[in-house]
């Protein structure tokens, strides 16, 4: 996979796009990255990109021009480029949309800086993303945040080709089970003993049953599109609805019953 983004701070990818995980994908090329200076396709001596809104209001916008000549130039070579653009009027980001774009050959991911950029210019757009209900200073950390959500979903960018399917949101669609690692005890907490049984099949029930027992407290809403079997399902509505009894009653549920 090639991943390419356009902003006017290119150098604010440099230590997260080549460290850790993913520095040791593109070293092992896993990827190839780039990052494109917005300003290179201005033509000005002050090399602009921004310009005030038609219609007055605070702030200034992106304009259309050097955008439009950068995508021009980038998207006419190589394979054509899936074109992402960062937005707070996106779609939400989540690991599915990940999952899906770990399937595209190349990613261009657009940055947008002050208060946004020209409305024409999303017509470039082959998706707009959105990291959540708040605003940033910038669509570079969003387009770190898809880069990173990505790469490490790649073959071979874990090592451990288990470790990505085993994670929040990921198979079943529900958080992740609680993980411990030594001391068995610690400051007066121990680990689960079963964790400690050496049972596999009772270590994966239980990590099972923890990992909805966890989604019905911290993430009810996920509960809809996962995938349980009817016997979880029931169970969850049981969760749900004691945890928001316990709730009403102006105390979180800390019991949930899972063993
Ligand atoms: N005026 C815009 C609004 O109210 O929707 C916000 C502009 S924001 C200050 C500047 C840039 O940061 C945006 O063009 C976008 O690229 C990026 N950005 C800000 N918040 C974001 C979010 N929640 N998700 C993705 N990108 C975001």
């Amino acid at each position: 996979m090639r991943i390419e983004t356009l902003s006017v701070f290119p150098e604010m990818f440099d230590s997260v796009m080549h460290a850790s995980i993913l520095g040791r994908a593109e070293e092992r090329g896993i990827f190839s990255f780039a990052a494109f200076d917005l300003r290179d396709w201005t033509h000005d001596r002050h090399r602009t990109v921004d310009d005030e809104p038609y219609g007055g209001g605070a702030g200034m916008l992106m304009k259309p021009e050097p955008l439009m000549e950068a995508l021009d130039d980038l998207e006419s070579t190589g394979p054509r480029p899936h074109v992402i653009f960062f937005t707070p009027c996106g779609e939400p980001f989540t690991q599915r949309t990940a999952e899906r774009l770990a399937g595209e050959e190349r990613l261009l991911l657009v940055c947008g800086r002050y208060e946004g950029i020209d409305e024409r210019v999303y017509a470039r757009a082959d998706e707009r993303i959105s990291l959540g209900d708040y605003v940033l200073t910038g669509g570079e950390l969003a387009a770190m945040v898809v880069a990173d959500a990505v790469v490490r979903l790649l073959p071979g960018a874990l090592g451990d080709e288990m470790s990505a399917q085993d994670e929040s949101f990921s198979a079943a669609g529900l958080l992740e089970y609680e993980q411990y690692t030594r001391p068995a005890s610690f400051r007066g907490q121990d680990v689960p003993p079963i964790l400690l049984s050496g049972d596999h099949a009772k270590i994966a029930a239980w990590r099972r049953a923890n990992a909805l027992e966890r989604t019905c407290r911290w993430r009810p809403d996920l509960i809809e599109h996962a995938d349980l079997t009817d016997e979880e399902r029931e169970r969850a509505r049981e969760l749900i609805a004691r945890n928001a009894a316990g709730a009403a009653e102006g105390a979180a549920a800390t019991d949930c019953g899972v063993v």
